[in-house]
């Protein structure tokens, strides 16, 4: 089996989340027949079979899409997205703050930067349905939670302010960030959705 992976590389966690896949795929033995890379160019999306949106700013990586005519492209994209938190706020339908035009590829309500100034950062061990083997240590940064989600999107885990995991066909959106670690469960899961 083999996936190819595209991590866009507009602005965020892009190098992270490169060494997460090709982790999380040298563990599931899928490491020779599958590639990570980094997209930027609409072009770049024709050789993914999965799109990972990594964390970082989404109100500067949305702008970024538009600027570099990626947002079609993306929304037509036919392979899984695996998005974190500011990806999350991007996949969403709606959002909190007009700067950010949402993909809508996940009918889910999402509040950005949901945990105010107090606690900006803090981790989590987290129960993720369909994750076995224990809690997941979560490392929410500056993170968003979903506050509604529409028919057919599943809850995997929420806290006590909202929804942080979600899955919906294909797709995965994560309000942490299971890139910095080295628990790769949730990519795993996430690739055997996508390997063929
Ligand atoms: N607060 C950021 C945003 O809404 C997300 C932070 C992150 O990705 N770590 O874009």
């Amino acid at each position: 089996m083999g996936v190819n992976v595209g991590v866009l590389a507009l602005q965020g966690n892009v190098s992270e989340h490169i060494a997460a896949f090709e982790c999380a795929l040298d563990r599931m033995r899928w490491g020779d027949t599958s590639s990570v890379f980094s997209v930027k160019k609409a072009g770049e999306l024709m050789g993914c079979d999965a799109l990972a949106i990594p964390g970082g700013e989404s109100t500067t990586i949305s702008r970024l899409i538009e600027k570099n005519h990626l947002y079609e492209p993306i929304r037509q994209f036919p392979g899984g997205m695996f998005a974190t938190c500011a990806g999350m706020v991007l996949i969403a339908t709606h959002v909190d703050d007009p700067r950010v035009h949402p993909l809508c590829l996940i009918d889910m309500t999402v509040e950005r930067n949901a945990f105010g100034r107090q606690r900006e950062s803090f981790e989590a061990d987290l129960v993720i349905d369909g994750i076995d083997g224990g809690p997941f240590h979560a490392v929410f940064i500056r993170a968003p939670v979903g506050t509604e989600v529409g028919n057919g999107v599943n809850v995997l885990a929420r806290i006590d302010r909202g929804i942080v995991a979600v899955e919906f066909g294909k797709h995965m959106a994560l309000a942490f960030h299971p890139e910095l670690g080295d628990d790769t469960r949730l990519h795993e899961r996430f690739l055997k959705k996508i390997g063929t």
